[in-house]
């Protein structure tokens, strides 16, 4: 290819939007990724839940933001209409009112600010949906090893707040291949087995790649979209000084089993959320049930050193959710044969992620996903790329953050809270859940 005007390091489903978003906007960019395929990195193992619900106005905001491209994934892509593309699963979301989550009381205040739907349910409306359930409250959550594990506490649950918008995209490395080929209609191009080993400077400003064959790729432009990878490709790039945000490869493990027989969950059921099990849930293809874990202090957290050589085997965290979730349905069989998924996060130091420059001009940064980004690829991808433009053009971003405008639901937000310089935002949950 001639010489591209941007690369991009990360085929994933943000790096893909981001090269979307970029091409829209008159970029030649070039995607490199060292997997073979696209999408086929943490994206991969993504339980790709598309939810409203944050911790924080601002994540709110960008989360409902977030939900109108999904809701109209071929509109958004304009791809031919041959194209076999993801598909959004408007299940809505459940989420358990506990103490841990001070009842919703925030989330539902800024759904509201923000008109984006939501319904508060009984104890009743809440079994009238999931039949299966057990409303016993089990807080908090415990290991196996301890002895009050499965022991419920006394309590029931108190009810919950249904965001019935919310949903899941069933193929999420799929969805990482569509944004890729609706770029690469646009002119991006993209190289796969590409390991970008060197971050090349010349002039006190970035200049390009180096690859592990030892090719070098020269552009005034490198976004980091490595995922797991970023704290790495930042350290290559020797912009993790001024951070204040760390960025860091976590372990997780994913568990699948098959619904209790006689529920039928993959249509009947919803995704849910239940922090008094720790855990979230969602309807997996083949009525399966697909169990994630919401972080509980009780669970060491599985820091790697790096994101190529971890464990990718299940351990006993498989059991401990399979265990906690059949607290709340107590009819599930848990097969002795392991399925699910095991993959890293990119976690920050306060689990919101980082879309932002970097100390080093023409070095730029999406990463800190932090296991709750999916859902907000189109509209980060579509941030970055303004947000690149605004650099590039000039403006300092550092002292006047670029303020900008949701195009769906119309709200103006600064930039600056993703910055890779903020203070630890002391409102998120510190988890996943962001
Ligand atoms: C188990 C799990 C469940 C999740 N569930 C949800 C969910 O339900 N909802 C939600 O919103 N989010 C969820 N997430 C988070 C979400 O999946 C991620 O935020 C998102 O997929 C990150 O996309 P990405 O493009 O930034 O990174 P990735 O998909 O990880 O892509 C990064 C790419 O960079 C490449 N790369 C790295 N280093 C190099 C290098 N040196 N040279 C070349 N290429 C390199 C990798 O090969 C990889 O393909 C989950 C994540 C996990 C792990």
């Amino acid at each position: 290819m001639s010489q591209p005007d941007a690369i991009i390091i990360g085929t994933g489903v943000i790096g893909a939007a981001i090269a979307f978003e970029m091409s829209k906007a008159g970029w030649k960019t070039l995607s490199l990724d060292r997997n073979a395929q696209v999408g086929h990195g943490s994206t991969a193992g993504s339980c790709a839940i598309i939810r409203m619900h944050y911790s924080t106005l601002d994540g709110t905001a960008f989360a409902w933001e977030g939900y109108h491209y999904w809701r109209d994934w071929a509109g958004y892509l304009g791809l031919p209409d041959s194209a076999d593309l993801a598909q959004f699963k408007e299940t809505g979301c459940l989420v358990m009112k506990t103490e841990a989550n001070g009842h919703l009381d925030k989330h539902m205040t800024y759904s509201a600010e923000l008109d984006c739907p939501f319904e508060e349910w009984t104890p009743q409306q809440i079994m009238d949906r999931l039949p299966i359930y057990n409303l016993d409250s089990f807080a908090p959550a415990r290991r196996m090893d301890d002895p009050e594990f499965g022991q419920p506490n006394g309590a029931q649950l108190q009810g919950a707040v249904f965001w019935p918008k919310a949903g899941y995209v069933t193929d999420p490395a799929l969805s990482a291949q569509n944004l890729m080929a609706a770029a690469k209609q646009r002119g991006a191009e993209v190289r796969t087995g590409a390991e970008v080993v060197e971050i090349l400077q010349s002039g006190g400003r970035v200049a390009g790649v180096k690859l592990a064959s030892g090719e070098e790729i020269h552009a005034s432009v490198v976004v980091n979209v490595a995922g797991p990878g970023s704290a790495h490709i930042n350290g290559m790039a020797g912009v993790l000084e001024d951070m204040t945000i760390e960025t860091r490869p976590l372990r997780q493990e994913v568990v699948h089993v098959p619904a209790p027989e006689g529920f039928d969950f993959e249509t009947q059921g919803t995704i849910v959320s239940d922090s008094d099990i720790a855990l979230y849930c969602r309807p997996e293809h083949g009525n399966h049930i697909l169990i994630g874990s919401e972080d509980p202090d009780c669970d060491p957290h599985q820091w790697c050193a790096d994101d190529t050589s971890y464990n990718h085997d299940f351990t006993d965290q498989w059991t401990t959710q399979a265990m906690r979730y059949a607290q709340r349905v107590p009819s599930l069989g848990i097969p002795s044969k392991t399925r699910g998924v095991v993959d890293l996060y990119d976690a920050s130091t306060d689990w919101i992620p980082i879309y932002d420059k970097s100390s080093l001009p023409g070095f730029y940064m999406a990463c800190g996903t932090s296991g709750n980004q999916y859902k907000n690829a189109p509209i980060a991808g579509k941030m970055m790329a303004a947000l690149i433009d605004y650099v590039e053009g000039g403006a300092d971003h550092d002292a006047q953050p670029l303020h900008f405008k949701l195009p769906y639901i119309g709200r103006s937000i600064d930039v600056g809270f993703y910055s890779r310089k903020r203070p630890i935002n002391t409102d998120s949950s510190f988890s996943v859940l962001g």
